[in-house]
Formats: C-alpha cells, sequence, structure tokens
C-alpha cells in the first residue's frame, strides 16, 4: 500500500509556532525523508467559513499567508502538492454521502467539537456546518487515501472519526477507503504548545500567539516583557516552579542539548537547568533570554525565506492552483470509487439497465 500523507491548517490567521511544533516541522521532514510516496498539504479555507461566516474576507486574505509559511518553512512544491480545499468539490460531495454514517449523538461526544463549541460561544447556536466539520475532515483525509496524518494533539479525536466512518463505510458498501493514523508530536509540550499568556492553547483565534513571520524585535518583546512564568518566583534566591511555566514548556518544545554549548554553556542540557530554578537562584531573566536566543536561531532562516517568497506573490497562487488541480484528479478518483461502491453510479452499470429492461420486456 502507498504511504500518504495528508494534512493541513485552517487559514483563520497567520500560523504561529503552535503549528509549527506541532505539525509543520514533521510534515517538513517526512517531506523530505523520501518515505511517503505523497504528501498533500490543504489550506482548510472551507472549514474555516464554518466559525467565520461574518468575515469571509479574513480567510480570503489569509490563504496567501499560510502558503508563504508553509513554503517559507520548507514545504517544496515540487515535493507535496499543496492546494486549497474548497477548490476540490468532490470533498462536498464526500462528505454529504459520509453524513449517513455518523450520529449526532456521535458528533455531539466528539470533544474537540464539544471544546471549540465552548470556546466559540456557540452553546446556543452552532451553524450545521461547524457541527459537522469532523465529517468533512474525514473527507479531505480519505479523498487522498492518507495513511499519515502529522497533527496536535487536538486533532486526535477527529481522526478516530474519520477512522469509524472508514470502517462503516468499508463495512456497509466495500473497502475502498483507507484508514488513516495519526502522527502526534514527539513530546507533550508540541502536542499542545500554550499561548505566551499561559491559559490556553495558542490558537490564531484566541491572539496569544508569536507568528512564524514575526520580526526579530516582537519575538524578543514578546518573550521578554509578556511571556508568563512562575507568579510566586520573586526572587531570584526562590525556588521556582515548572508546572504552568510558559518559558519551560517553550523550551522543551525548541531545546536542543547542542543549543546549550552556545548561549549557556554553564549547563549540560535542559535537565540541569530545570533542576536549578527549581532549587532557586535561578533568575527568569536568563532563562528567557536563552529561549530568545534560540527562537531567533530558528526562525531568522524561516523569515529570510519568507521576505524572498514575498517579492513574487503570484507565483505563490501558481503553486496553490497546479496543487489544486493534481489534488482534483486523485479526489474524482476517490469520488468515482466510492460512488460504485455505494451503487450510484446507473449509467455506467450495463448490468442494471439490462435487468430493468428485462423486467419490462418479460412482462
Ligand atoms: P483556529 O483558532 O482557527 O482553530 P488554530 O491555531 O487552532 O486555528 P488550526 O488551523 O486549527 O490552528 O490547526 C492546524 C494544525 O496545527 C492542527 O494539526 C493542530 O493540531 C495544530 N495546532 C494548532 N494549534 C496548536 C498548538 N497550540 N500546539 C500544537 N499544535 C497545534
Ligand atoms: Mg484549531
Amino acid at each position: 500500500m502507498e504511504k500518504i500523507i495528508l494534512t493541513g491548517d485552517r487559514p483563520t490567521g497567520r500560523l504561529h509556532i503552535g503549528h509549527y511544533v506541532g505539525s509543520l516541522r514533521r510534515r517538513v521532514e517526512l517531506q523530505n525523508s523520501g518515505e511517503f510516496d505523497k504528501t498533500y498539504i490543504m489550506i482548510a479555507d472551507a472549514q474555516a467559513l464554518t466559525d467565520n461566516i461574518e468575515n469571509p474576507e479574513k480567510v480570503r486574505q489569509n490563504i496567501i499567508e499560510v502558503a508563504l509559511d508553509y513554503m517559507s518553512c520548507g514545504l517544496d512544491p515540487a515535493k507535496s502538492t499543496l492546494f486549497i480545499q474548497s477548490q476540490i468539490s468532490e470533498l462536498c460531495e464526500l462528505t454529504f454521502y459520509y453524513m449517513d454514517l455518523v450520529t449526532v449523538a456521535r458528533l455531539q461526544r466528539n470533544p474537540t467539537v464539544k471544546s471549540e463549541i465552548q470556546m466559540r460561544n456557540f452553546e446556543a447556536s452552532i451553524p450545521v456546518g461547524f457541527f459537522t466539520y469532523p465529517i468533512s475532515q474525514a473527507a479531505d483525509i480519505t479523498a487522498f487515501k492518507a495513511t499519515t496524518v502529522p497533527v496536535g494533539g487536538d486533532q486526535l479525536p477527529m481522526i478516530e472519526q474519520t477512522r469509524e466512518i472508514v470502517h462503516r463505510f468499508n463495512s456497509v458498501y466495500a473497502p475502498v477507503l483507507v484508514e488513516p493514523k495519526a502522527l502526534l508530536p514527539e513530546n507533550e509540550a508540541c502536542q499542545r504548545l500554550p499561548g505566551i499568556d499561559g491559559l490556553a492553547k495558542m490558537s490564531k483565534s484566541l491572539g496569544n500567539c508569536i507568528y512564524l513571520a514575526d520580526s526579530a524585535d516582537d519575538i524578543q518583546e514578546k518573550i521578554m516583557k509578556k511571556m508568563y512564568t512562575d507568579p510566586q518566583h520573586l526572587y531570584v534566591s526562590d525556588p521556582g516552579h515548572l508546572e504552568g511555566n510558559v518559558v519551560f514548556t517553550y523550551l522543551d518544545a525548541f531545546c536542543k542539548d547542542e543549543h546549550f554549548e552556545r548561549y549557556l554553556p554553564e549547563y549540560a542540557n535542559l535537565q540541569e537547568l530545570k533542576d536549578h530554578y527549581t532549587r532557586g537562584g535561578l533568575g527568569d531573566v536568563k532563562v528567557k533570554k536563552l529561549l530568545n536566543n534560540i527562537m531567533q536561531e530558528t526562525f531568522e532562516p524561516i523569515r529570510q525565506r519568507r521576505k524572498e517568497l514575498e517579492k513574487d506573490i503570484p507565483y505563490v497562487y501558481e503553486v496553490l492552483r497546479k496543487g489544486s488541480d493534481v489534488a482534483r484528479e486523485t479526489a474524482a478518483q476517490t469520488l468515482s470509487e466510492v460512488k460504485n461502491a455505494m451503487r450510484i453510479n446507473y449509467f455506467d452499470d450495463k448490468e442494471l439497465i439490462r435487468m430493468q429492461s428485462e423486467k419490462y420486456i418479460g412482462e
């Protein structure tokens, strides 16, 4: 069986460092690993509209931002198919058929849908499209017969829902669809990176982000002035706490031993730094400076590549147009297999036409 990747992001804002550690960094590694037959990366504009119906222009404007972020991080159109969800109408058709395979109660139990409904104050009036987006996500994944979906931890219930739909479709109709597996980031910090305020998941919709496109000064200001640490750590000599301390969570996500050689050679690794912090005698400013150095080193080359790409926006749209053409062909092939399996292929089914005519000729 072919090994195929599909994943994507909603164009509701520029991408942030939560996307980077949650999925983007891994995608680029997988793309370059040569282990996969195909990689599809989708800008999920139709899904973004499900909770941004008052603000379609936001979605429209952010498509190019997400594409620029993708390519500046190393997603390469020569190796990956980058495309826009709404341009593949086959995905809507698949969604419609999959709707018959899922109950309202099952959607209501989906923990991600539950928490996102709460976050958006949708309790009293949930748009149907939003409520059913796990089904459209199943269409996205299965249209490309994806085996591997690299995502952050919040997406696990979506992949589970997709697997159920695949299972049900294959047992009711015919084994056409492929069950995907989620690929989660290696450590907990990366699965659900908190916002700089430490309150919730870093999320475009919450404004608690460090963006990939932030300038060096923006990053420094967000880390040194805004980032939440340990409120009980008033004096350097006080013992500090790691739990809920965003600076350490970010270090967990970004720091490698080699960074200590470059920026803080008095420690061998992150564990030694953590031990000192919890013992007392290590100030927040020193830890924040280390994080700032690491983040600048990580994001400087990405920012530079973005600047280059920004000079030729028509080229980036062309990449998306070509990618969408390729994606449409693949999705159309799957849709045709799905319709055959569901036996809604009346005009191609010579046997059906013959039997129906015999019924009447026989009378
Ligand atoms: P929105 O607020 O519009 O939902 P978002 O910031 O949650 O935006 P999505 O486009 O929904 O971003 O998510 C895209 C991908 O990034 C998903 O795989 C998701 O799991 C991952 N992701 C998003 N936020 C984080 C985060 N804070 N930490 C780790 N992964 C994340
Ligand atoms: Mg989200």
